[in-house]
């Protein structure tokens, strides 16, 4: 069993170059353990050990600002929330995100797993981010079950139509982050249709290309390169498949469709 043996005691780290932002200071809300309303099969962090939709303070805001400070935060073209986990689950994220706006003036960008959006208290605090991802690998609840597996009473309904509601009160980008793997490869029909429904701005097309870890290992948040032994590599849908779906979802939808090439 991996442990991890020097566990973080910043909240920030990078910078580190990420494919859809550029480069992206990391904001770690969640810094003590790896917390999440998912446990994707596909997760960088490797394990999830607080499963839970709780929402609490893990680490201080003077605590984050002062890491920050600390940083090379002039180096960063975004800062970015993310993490150990789910930072919607952080309750002083909106604090938090006004803070280092008014410090850095940088564009903040918040990745979300979207289990959260029906929290009214999570929407306002996301009301300070320039741009918001929101993960939806799944279009159905068996491959929610089977990708995110969440936390009771999650379903793709409840996701959805908290997006729908986010994208009705907030002003800001809002991109779709979907990981495709075999098990979801053939669900572009059903995606493009809650798709429609959301209109994003933009939908990002992913694949896991990284090895996942069997334990949580803290250096795996955000895009870091970390190398560890002990991780699974999972399948891929083919390169002729990920041109197919992304084509599909362009002539279903209308909408901007990037992907990731590995
Ligand atoms: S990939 Fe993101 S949403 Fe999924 S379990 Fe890991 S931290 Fe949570």
């Amino acid at each position: 069993m991996t442990e991890n043996r020097n566990l973080p005691t910043s909240t920030v780290y990078g910078p580190v170059q990420s494919w859809r932002v550029g480069k992206s200071l990391g904001i770690d809300l969640l810094y003590v353990n790896s917390i999440c309303s998912f446990r994707c099969v596909y997760c960088q962090l490797g394990k999830i050990n607080d499963h839970t939709l709780g929402r609490k303070i893990y680490a201080p805001t003077k605590k984050v600002i002062a890491d920050l400070k600390a940083s090379l935060w002039q180096e960063a073209d975004v800062i970015t929330f993310s993490g150990n986990g789910e930072p919607t689950l952080a309750a002083n994220l909106g604090e938090v995100i006004q803070q280092i706006k008014a410090f850095t003036g940088k564009p903040i960008v918040v990745l979300t797993n979207a289990t959260t959006l029906n929290n009214p208290a999570v929407r306002n605090d996301l009301q300070g981010a320039d741009k918001i991802f929101c993960k939806l690998d799944a279009a159905t609840d068996r491959t929610l079950q089977l990708i995110d597996r969440p936390v009771a009473g999650i379903t793709i309904r409840s996701i959805v139509e908290g997006i729908k509601t986010l994208r009705k009160e907030y002003a800001g980008h809002l991109a779709i982050q979907t990981m495709l793997l075999p098990v979801n490869e053939n669900e572009a029909i059903a995606l493009a249709a809650l798709l429609n429904e959301i209109r994003p701005d933009e939908v990002q097309l992913n694949t896991p290309s990284r090895p996942v870890p069997r334990e949580w290992i803290f250096e795996s948040r955000g895009n870091h390169e970390a190398s560890f032994d002990n991780a699974a590599k999972l399948r891929m849908p083919t390169q002729e498949k990920l041109a197919e779906i992304e084509q599909q979802l362009r002539q279903l939808t209308g909408l901007e469709i990037i992907t990731k090439r590995s």
